[in-house]
């Protein structure tokens, strides 16, 4: 197998805010990953706070370029992606660039889409979120004006006053909620407070409201929360299930963090024997990974999967959207295209 690699600048079509910072770009990485004639696809999505470098990443490809060469076909999937898993503690993103286009590359070999070769079945169009990152009222309203076809909203919060943002949103929209905190509250009391609050204004769910650090705060939250607490910097791969066991009532599982779509459905069939809600996330990824995860939609209680709409340049066609839904096509692999040289 020869890999190759292409970093690439995802722009947004909005400067995207969150509780930490604002970026009007994400680094990439795509891989292409050959085989005989066929040419599988990955991506490693690399916001900065994630802590994975374009150096670093980069460096790991290298590393996993020799790795691969000890193997002589792409079905060997799971020996591949386990020796990969050993070559560095983190390089997450890395690691799932290299699972994506493994999947994408055995689809093709078989001519089968991947939801098919994992027996996950096909998903019909499903409902999707879309985000609005944290903003001035006149951006948002416009932000929401353009996802007017979207059932749910999903709207970053942790300013210095959601209720504020949130009611400035509720001028625009009445659609149901998912609030996204991102760390942002660092009270239990205030947190509770504005859960309670925020469930008047039919919100659905709220993601990470407090810091990773506080377990025992997040505990008591989700045991008194009347709307479900789903997990996202807190759990990134399958062992932080079992370490935050007790302090959510669902995960949302990206490809980035959890290593790809072999440790994510590992994640999923254990998340859903702990009877937690399962959300199929995305960093601002292109349709390539976006993609990938969408072969797992059928496995998900809510799909948070818009990020190639917030995109100005994707360079890869995949999954489509119409009237806020996503669509995936039956073509083999994670069935995607793009007219990018490596
Ligand atoms: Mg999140």
């Amino acid at each position: 197998m020869e890999l190759h690699f292409l970093p690439f600048n995802l722009e947004f079509k909005h400067p995207f805010g969150v509780s930490s910072n604002k970026r009007t770009h994400t680094p990439v990485i795509f891989l292409q990953l050959k085989h005989k004639e066929y040419t599988g696809y990955g991506e490693a999505c690399l916001p900065s706070y994630l802590g994975e470098t374009r150096e670093n990443t980069l460096a790991f490809f290298e590393l996993a370029k020799k790795e691969l060469k000890k193997f002589d076909s792409p079905q060997e999937i799971r020996l591949i992606l386990e020796s990969i898993d050993k070559l560095s503690p983190e390089n997450n993103a890395g690691k799932a660039a290299i699972d994506i286009a493994l999947h994408d590359l055995n689809g093709k070999l078989q001519h089968e889409p991947c939801y098919t070769i994992l027996k996950i079945g096909k998903s019909l169009p499903s409902d999707t979120s879309a985000t609005i990152g944290i903003d001035d009222e006149k951006t948002n309203s416009k932000k929401i004006k353009e996802a007017e076809s979207f059932s749910f909203l999903k709207i970053k919060t942790g300013t210095n006053d959601d209720k504020a943002l949130i009611t400035q949103i509720r001028k625009y929209t009445d659609k149901p909620l998912f609030i996204d905190v991102n760390q942002g509250w660092n009270d239990k009391f205030f947190a509770l407070d504005m859960i309670y609050w925020l469930k008047e204004k039919n919100t659905v769910l709220i993601e990470q409201p407090m810091p990773v650090n506080k377990a025992d705060d997040m505990s008591w939250l989700t045991e008194k929360s009347p709307i479900p607490i789903i997990a996202d910097e807190s759990v990134k791969r399958l062992s932080d299930i079992d370490k935050t066991y007790g302090c959510f009532s669902g995960i949302n599982i990206k490809l980035m963090k959890c290593t790809g779509i072999y440790e994510a459905l590992k994640m999923i069939t254990y998340a859903k024997e702990k009877k937690l809600k399962i959300m199929l996330g995305c960093m601002a990824e292109s349709s390539c990974a976006t993609s990938a995860m969408a072969q797992l939609m059928k496995l998900g209680d809510y799909i948070d999967l818009d990020a190639p709409t917030l995109l100005k340049n994707d360079p890869f066609k995949g999954v489509e959207y119409k009237s806020g839904k996503i669509i995936l096509n039956h073509n083999p692999g994670i069935g995607v295209s793009t007219s990018l040289s490596f």
